[in-house]
């Protein structure tokens, strides 16, 4: 079974009906594979990576989104990241007064009830932090602060990735956003997302520039232009658009559309 199998995806806006995002997405995520979809500005990207978290601004009229071959579209953002499914944006900027660590015993042992077993105790939790914040490079005392204050842009994106490896995801959706990450913060990223690279465990790289995959080597690449994957390839897509830019790859599509 595929990991995640998205098909002929068409996505509203909730408010405004008229406005249809994205036009009959279809992809399909194997266990163990790295995919980046990369697109112009406004393509539909952030559209994409809400829809697969839940969020509610959003109508899906046709189409699926099978993840292990189950349908999420009906299940809310905590069941889906109870599921195995995390999604980097999706968790608070800032919660006042919660350390890290509190917002982690928590997310950990919500994912333990809702698989039916039991709650870990704190020093089943610590075991288990210590061994997740070598294997991520996380610095333990991080843990101790309130969540994301105060974190650096780099700092945010480490304890992003530490979630996923703390909660054992099995596929990993991260938005770069338009903005870009720094060039730390993409190292500790990439660095992040390496480590935890096995053969049960899939990432969707979702990014508007190739320099996210110099540190880590898609299996596949997709060109998303107004809401529909126009082109699909291996790592060597996203070197091509390096060099050429969106231009060709639009211009090209254009003329078949
Ligand atoms: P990308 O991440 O590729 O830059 P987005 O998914 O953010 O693209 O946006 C795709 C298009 O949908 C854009 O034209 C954007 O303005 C529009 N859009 C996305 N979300 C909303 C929203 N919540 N309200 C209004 N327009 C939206
Ligand atoms: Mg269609
Ligand atoms: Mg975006």
């Amino acid at each position: 079974t595929p990991l995640l199998e998205i098909t002929n995806l068409h996505v509203r806006l909730e408010d405004d009906p008229d406005v249809e995002i994205l036009h009959g997405l279809s992809l399909t995520i194997q266990p163990g594979e790295v995919h980046s979809i990369m697109g112009p500005n406004g393509s539909g990207k952030s559209t994409l990576a809400q829809v697969l978290a839940g969020k509610e601004d959003y109508e899906i009229t046709e189409g699926s989104i099978l993840f292990k071959g189950e349908d999420i579209t009906e299940l809310g953002a905590d069941e889906r990241a109870n599921s195995g499914l995390f999604l980097a944006f999706q968790y608070p900027v800032e919660i006042p007064g919660v350390s890290a660590m509190q917002f982690l015993k928590a997310a950990v042992n919500a994912k333990q009830a809702f698989e039916g077993k039991e709650e870990l105790d704190a020093a089943q939790l610590l075991k288990h932090f210590r061994e997740k914040a070598s294997q991520i490079n996380v610095p333990y005392e991080m843990l101790k602060r309130n969540v994301n204050e105060g974190f650096s842009g780099g700092e945010k994106k480490r304890f992003e990735i530490f979630q996923m490896a703390v909660l054992g995801s099995v596929l990993g959706v991260l938005d770069e956003t338009d903005s870009g990450l720094d060039i730390d913060a993409l190292r500790i990223v990439s660095e992040g997302v390496n480590s935890m690279r096995d053969q049960d465990r899939s990432f969707l790289l979702i990014t508007h520039y190739q320099r996210l995959l110099d540190y880590i080597v898609p299996d596949h690449v997709h060109i998303l232009a107004g809401g529909r994957i126009i082109r699909s390839g291996g790592k060597e897509l996203a070197t091509e658009l390096e060099e050429t830019g969106y231009a060709p790859f639009l211009q090209e599509h254009a003329g078949v559309a």
